[in-house]
């Protein structure tokens, strides 16, 4: 049999997953680029900066070493794990056993995507946060789970309304999965908040996944907090954290899950039959970024602070609908009246050369916003914002 005589059937997890929402600004893209307009390009959550010296220093050194070269463990190195228990501790006042609380991952999207393998029956209900991330939900649907959303509002701080689970619903799910600081609406969480998921994930016996990549990348002195901080949280949840948006470390592929032992026990036997850790050269950076210098923290938040007024401000001066965002490298924007979030991208890109992405793309509770990430320097905000203007003023 020649291959030409095979018939290629993807399997119903890839056919069920949802129609790439990107396609059609990432053809318009194309066209806009090929017609030599030059493009600000304010979709994509990678930042544009280097990762610290030392950090690079620190692989380097790392690379060389035989004994790095070989398999890793796949739940982590001692002491990396150690460093992170040391870490949170530092950082959010937060005890974790390194041996049975933290487990290393190959970037916390590799953790988010393969944590409903550990929990989720076919059939089961996961509750999601939506707009959001959509590895929660590709991940529940690969393990044979049903996501069931929960709509982020603006009326609500953008933060789930429990109140609005139903008992049934919430008798049924098994886990949750939730992000703050968000991604994409940039909102921060209360304490008052993760203290009432904690209440309901105990009183429904749900697991709760926090996803803290942004806790670091906050400004003017606000300090997120950990969900591991509120009181009950350690028995019922875990919290995913990266090194890629902290350190400008997203294409190294380093994060880590802490919390309750027994869910993290679980990861780790997927994980196990999986893969084989993540590359302890890159643990041993890790180790650089987390313990060293934190100076590079703070001129990152500076330099994004410094980029967010420029555009916020921007943004306000034509009369588009802004918050200020405390934490995350997302400007979250009201689309103005009369438009979709595809059409005012759209406009965005063919009028301005300015990508952005549609809001519902995050999940059809998006709509009606379009978010900009400070992935570009200054003067490229400032560009950006002159050209915005040709095109308003929006009045909304
Ligand atoms: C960037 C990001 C991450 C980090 O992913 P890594 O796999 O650690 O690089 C996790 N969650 C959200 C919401 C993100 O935006």
């Amino acid at each position: 049999m020649t291959s030409d005589q095979l018939r290629i059937e993807k399997a119903e997890r890839l056919k069920r997953l949802p129609p790439y929402l990107f396609k059609e600004i990432d053809r318009q893209k194309e066209e806009v680029r090929a017609k030599g307009i030059d493009i600000i390009d304010l979709g994509v959550g990678d930042p544009d900066l280097p990762t610290p010296p030392h950090i690079i220093q620190a692989l380097k050194r790392a690379a060389s070493d035989p004994a790095n070269h070989r398999y890793p463990s796949y739940s982590g190195m001692g002491e990396f794990n150690a460093v992170v228990a040391r870490w949170y501790k530092q950082r959010f006042n937060v005890d974790l056993d390194a041996s049975t609380e933290v487990v290393t991952l190959i970037g916390s999207k590799e953790g988010i995507a393969h944590i409903p393998l550990a929990f989720i029956n076919p059939g089961d209900i996961a509750l999601v946060a939506r707009p959001g991330y959509p590895v929660y939900h590709v991940g529940i649907q690969f393990a044979g789970g049903t996501p069931y959303f929960m709509d982020l509002l603006k009326e609500n701080s953008f933060l789930p309304d429990l109140e609005a689970i139903s008992p049934e619903l919430a008798q049924k799910a098994k886990m949750m999965f939730i992000n703050y600081p968000n991604n994409p609406t940039a909102a921060v969480a209360t304490r008052e908040f993760f203290e009432s998921v904690v209440v309901f994930a105990s009183e429904h016996n749900v697991i709760v996944c926090h996803d803290a990549a942004y806790s670091e990348m906050a400004f003017d002195g606000y300090r997120p907090a950990s969900f591991l901080e509120v009181g009950g949280a350690k028995a019922l949840g875990i919290e995913f954290h990266s090194l890629s948006k902290t350190y400008n470390m997203t294409g190294w592929r380093i994060g880590f899950a802490v919390g309750c032992a027994d869910v993290i026990s679980a990861l780790g036997q997927v994980k196990s039959n999986i893969d084989s850790g993540a590359f302890q050269a890159v643990q041993i950076a890790g180790i650089a970024a987390l313990e060293g210098d934190q100076a590079c923290v703070e001129e990152m938040r500076q330099i994004y602070a410094e980029r967010r007024d420029i555009l916020v401000d921007g943004l306000r001066s034509i009369g588009l609908s802004v918050e200020k965002p405390r934490a995350t490298f997302y400007v979250w924007v009201e689309v103005p009246g009369g438009y979709t979030s595809a059409g005012f991208a759209s406009r965005l890109l063919t009028e301005a050369g300015i990508v952005t992405t549609p809001g519902n793309g995050f999940g059809t509770s998006g709509e009606g916003y379009i978010r900009m990430a400070l992935t570009v320097d200054r003067e490229r905000i400032r560009e950006a914002v002159e050209r915005l203007s040709r095109l308003g003023p929006f009045g909304c």
